[in-house]
């Protein structure tokens, strides 16, 4: 039988395999590797493809969220708000500043942070609240927003799975103050290595964020801020510029797939994470919801598709953050979500074959 992957980026890199040759390849030729041309024009490329005036090009998602919590000043003694269920990364960009995690539980049904949470969770220290655009699905901003300004707290959207993705009109990136997005291979937008991106319309973070993520200096040798080294590199920079040509058209390829397995589970009486109403998810995971996961999960693999979970243990449950004491607040809706959850594979470039395959393992579930 062949098998269906849940991921293969060799299709995609194959259809412009010569646009991604040309662009490395003037790149080697340039002798310059480290902030130039190629990190300008991608920088300028993507703030306008998000609709914002800045984006700064960082090493990686997690730099790009932890380096944007420095540069709004937060640090030990803050709290900062992110969701109970999401990748280890949100939760590491804020202990990695030495500020406090508090988390917050996600509505059951959208898996995204809920708003109506939100209130009691703030105190005389919160700073920021971080929602993430969980599998591509934009959080609900409007009553986030809402919230944080009547407590004067910062937003930093986690985009980085949203790429292209839209929240009633508007891109995933320009919803909050600053956002933070990953280029990690896999993501929607990804480099062949890693990169990271922060983009705001705040001129002044905008500022310090460059300052921050190249020593601290803007001219050679004077050194503003204690900075770190976190840039996105020219060769990487010159493939996304490739890429990001692209991105529409690889998640209007996703919605396509989508659509098809949606139909197809429906029949089955599989529970699919939806979007909420008025948004375009950029769908970079296919996740459904079953009591039964791992039987379901079992059933697809002998059937040759192959699946991933996301995620299979929530952040407060993990070894690195054991010592951690949210003051008796528990996390159930986390829990029950990580026993549930399945990403059934969804990239550009499956195959009509591909899809159809996992289709036909669908149609043979019994619940
Ligand atoms: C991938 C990811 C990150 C981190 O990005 P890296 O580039 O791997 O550091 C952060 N948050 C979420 C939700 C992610 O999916």
């Amino acid at each position: 039988m062949t098998k269906v992957p849940f991921l293969d980026l060799s299709v995609q890199h194959r259809a412009i395999r010569e646009d991604l040759v040309a662009a490395a390849t003037a790149v080697i030729d340039s002798g310059w590797y480290i902030l130039g041309g190629e990190v300008q024009a991608f920088e300028r490329e993507f703030a306008a493809f998000c609709g914002v005036k800045h984006c700064i090009g960082v090493g990686n998602g997690l730099e790009a969220l932890q380096i944007t919590l420095r540069a709004m000043n937060v640090g030990p003694g803050d709290e900062v708000i992110v969701p109970s269920n999401t990748f280890i990364a949100t939760w590491l960009a804020v202990t990695g500043v030495g500020a406090t995690i508090v988390p917050v539980e996600p509505d059951p049904a959208s898996h995204n942070l809920d708003p109506a949470l939100l209130e009691q969770a703030i105190t005389a220290r919160t700073k920021v609240i971080i929602p993430v655009h969980l599998y591509g699905h934009p959080a609900d901003m409007d009553p986030i927003n809402a919230v944080a300004q009547r407590h004067g707290l910062k937003v930093i959207e986690d985009a980085a799975q949203a790429h292209g993705a839209l929240y009633r009109g508007r891109k995933a990136g320009s919803l909050g103050h600053a956002a933070g997005f990953s280029f990690y291979p896999g993501k929607n937008l990804g480099a062949l290595g890693d990169g990271g991106a922060v983009t705001t319309d705040d001129d002044e973070l905008a500022d310090q964020i460059r300052l921050i993520r190249n020593y601290g200096s803007k001219k050679k040798y004077e050194h503003l801020v204690k900075g770190c080294n976190s840039r996105l590199d020219e060769m990487q920079a010159a493939l996304l510029r490739v890429k990001l040509r692209s991105l529409e058209q690889g998640n209007e390829a996703r919605r396509g797939i989508v659509a098809r397995y949606v139909a197809e589970l429906a029949n089955r009486g599989i529970e699919v994470v939806e979007p909420l109403p008025d948004t375009v998810s950029s769908w970079h995971l296919f996740v459904v919801s079953a009591a039964d996961r791992e039987r379901l999960r079992t059933h697809l693999q002998d059937h040759g598709v192959e699946t991933m979970i996301h995620y299979p243990v929530a952040p407060h449950l993990q070894p690195a953050y054991a010592e951690l004491d949210y003051g008796g607040r528990t996390f159930p809706i986390a829990e029950r979500l990580q026993n549930r959850v399945l990403s059934l594979p969804l990239f550009p470039g499956m195959t009509e074959q591909q899809v159809d395959q996992v289709l036909g393992a669908i149609a043979a579930w019994r619940p």
